[in-house]
């Protein structure tokens, strides 16, 4: 019985294992995409300011438009100017010509205005470039490494399933059976019941009689309270038989 207790603790040590290095692959997946997201909100941001400045060069492209069709307007208005037979058409037309001048001129002010507004805002597009960068860079290798972690940890996976195809071999058919069944509501499914009769998976103390027997036979047998595969611990502790 030791040994079908010896090979089923065996499998037991690999599916813990296991399930460690799954658990912790797990949370890779969740850790790589936040630091995704982080580098995405960093590059939105450096988006929003390229945005803005885009926004007042085209502002001021267009004003520069306006004014130069003004100017066409406004020497047309001055080539007809001479024409001009009454005093009043003429001097209606120098208004018009005038008030076009000003608005041109307040134009220009504008134009400027917007070009020293583009300045700041190129060199805050450029700062936000800047800081970019340098997240990216440190994101991208944090990326970098987790993802290396979890194809590692992936690798470990895979091996220990071919351990646990060979640990599982050498159990005892029936066994095997009950403990894979256990195993998938709670782990570990096999527990040692420590001297006197003290459950090691639930905490419960087992009647006496349960456990003296757990020792004789050093064979499996079932928690009342917990319904785990229990031995008593003392069996294992034991040096093998030569
Ligand atoms: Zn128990």
């Amino acid at each position: 019985m030791r040994e079908k207790l010896q090979a089923l603790a065996a499998l037991q040590k690999v599916d813990i294992e296991v399930a460690a290095l799954k658990k912790s692959a797990d949370a890779y997946p969740k850790e790589i995409g936040e630091l995704e997201k982080q580098l995405a909100a960093a590059k939105t941001a450096v988006d929003a300011e390229r945005t803005k400045l885009d926004e007042l060069e085209k502002q001021k492209l267009h004003l520069e438009q306006t004014i130069t069709e003004d100017k066409d307007k406004v020497r047309k208005w001055e080539a007809r100017l001479t024409e001009q037979r009454s005093t009043r058409e003429y001097s209606a037309l120098a208004r018009e010509i005038d008030i076009a001048k000003k608005g041109q001129q307040t134009m220009a002010e504008e134009v400027v205005e917007l070009g020293r507004q583009a300045t700041i805002q190129r060199e805050a597009v450029r700062a936000k470039n800047e800081d970019f960068a340098e997240k990216s860079k440190g994101l991208t290798e944090k990326i970098g490494a987790l993802k290396g972690k979890l194809s590692a940890a992936e690798a470990a996976v895979r091996a220990l399933d071919g351990d646990r195809e060979g640990a599982a071999k050498t159990v005892d058919a029936a066994l095997l059976k009950r403990y894979d069944v256990i195993r998938k509501k709670r782990m570990p499914a096999l527990a040692p019941v420590a001297a006197p009769g003290i459950c090691r998976g639930c905490g419960i103390t087992v009647r006496a009689q349960f456990y003296n027997t757990l020792v004789a036979s050093k064979g499996v047998d079932t928690c009342p309270s917990c319904s785990r595969l229990v031995y008593a611990q003392e069996v294992l502790e034991e040096p093998a038989p030569k």
